[in-house]
């Protein structure tokens, strides 16, 4: 008897366990399916940024540097949240937030623009609107204090998604834009960076023997981007750069090109990329980081993990940014540390520069 009853008891726990197992298995797929069909709450707002990536180490920080970053990205996060908070379009908060990037000379955007082979600062921006899929770029400016606000306006006033060079500041000069003299995008730091770089290049040809460790070790990036999600659940994403130090005149990276360096779609993620622009767009790293959402149903973490290991295998460094419908946020890079942020409607607040 005590053998039937124990039995019995068996067999109800295996049955109870099976029963467990098949639950959470549809909840699993009832929370993708929720993830691909719902509507995206209207509470929710979030902003991430990126200041660049690169050899970014604790060690080679002063304290006065790492206040300085701190400050700044957080000012720059404060900026698009207000925007977002008060209602305002993503589109919005990620213009203003890079604004306030671009007018500092910490970043490769704007003000601290690096310079190219010939000594000169050739600025590339864009911006999309996940929404509508809308979106606008400049590539080559020269002369406009804030590149992106240039991208938006090729977004909003033109059916063209990228203009270059002359072209570029002609148009954008009917506009009530702000227009510099060459000399304001000048920094000390980055001419510094200039002459190191050409030096290394020289020895390199030079002397192929010496190594030349010493010479790349401020080997970062530091183009600037920002992915915000707004209280209508429209996602935008925008990027801005001076471009690589020492890159030839002319040379456009991956920050203007949309799918590469920016992308934007309600229906999956918002990403911004920082790093050496050519792998970017050989492997359209923004695009790719949403058609993976879109195709193989992979996590935002995953997803961009996944870009930047194609990258990583092609030879390529860098990170990217990105932010979902449901406010969730993820980062990935392959360098050093990457200057980094985020601002939630929960009550989130991080900065980060190294690696965790
Ligand atoms: N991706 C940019 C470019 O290649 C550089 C950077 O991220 O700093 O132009």
């Amino acid at each position: 008897m005590k053998a039937i009853k124990l039995l019995l008891i068996f067999l109800f726990l295996i049955n109870f366990s099976c029963k467990k197992d098949q639950d959470s298995e549809s909840h699993d797929k009832t929370s993708k399916l929720q993830d691909k069909t719902s509507t995206p709450t209207e509470k929710h707002f979030a902003i991430v940024i990126h200041g660049g990536a690169g050899t970014i180490k604790k060690e080679n920080m002063t304290p006065e540097q790492e206040t300085a970053y701190r400050e700044k990205l957080q000012e720059a996060l404060n900026t698009g949240y207000a925007i977002l908070e008060n209602g305002g379009t993503s589109l919005d908060a990620v213009q203003k937030t890079i604004n306030i990037m671009e007018d500092s000379p910490l970043f490769n955007a704007g003000k601290g623009a690096v310079f190219n082979s010939l000594g000169k600062n050739e600025m590339d921006a864009s911006i999309m609107d996940g929404n509508t899929l809308n979106c606008g770029a400049v590539a080559g400016v020269k002369h406009i204090k804030n590149p992106i606000n240039a991208a938006r306006i090729v977004m909003d006033s033109t059916r063209h998604v990228l203009l270059s060079g002359k072209g570029a500041e002609d148009f954008a000069k009917q506009y009530k834009l702000t227009f510099v003299d060459a000399s304001y995008f000048h920094t000390e730091k980055r001419f510094n960076q200039l002459q190191k770089a050409q030096k290394k290049d020289k020895v390199q040809l030079d002397h192929a023997f010496i190594n030349t460790q010493e010479l790349i070790d401020d080997h970062k990036y530091g183009t600037v981007g920002a992915v915000a999600l707004d209280k209508n659940g429209n996602i935008a994403a925008a990027t801005s750069t001076g471009g690589l130090t020492n890159k030839k005149y002319g040379r456009i990276g991956d920050s203007p090109i949309i799918g590469a360096g920016t992308y934007a779609n309600n229906t999956t993620c918002g990403i911004s990329c920082t790093g050496t622009g050519e792998y970017f767009i050989r492997t359209l790293a923004a695009h790719e980081a949403s058609n993976i959402i879109k195709y193989k149903e992979l996590s935002l973490q995953e997803s961009l993990d996944n870009v930047i290991q194609q990258i990583g295998d092609l030879g390529g460094d860098g990170g990217l940014i990105g932010l979902d419908k449901k406010a969730n946020i993820a980062w990935s890079f392959n360098t050093k540390g990457m200057y980094r942020g985020y601002k939630k409607s929960n009550g989130e607040n991080i900065v980060k520069f190294y690696e965790e």
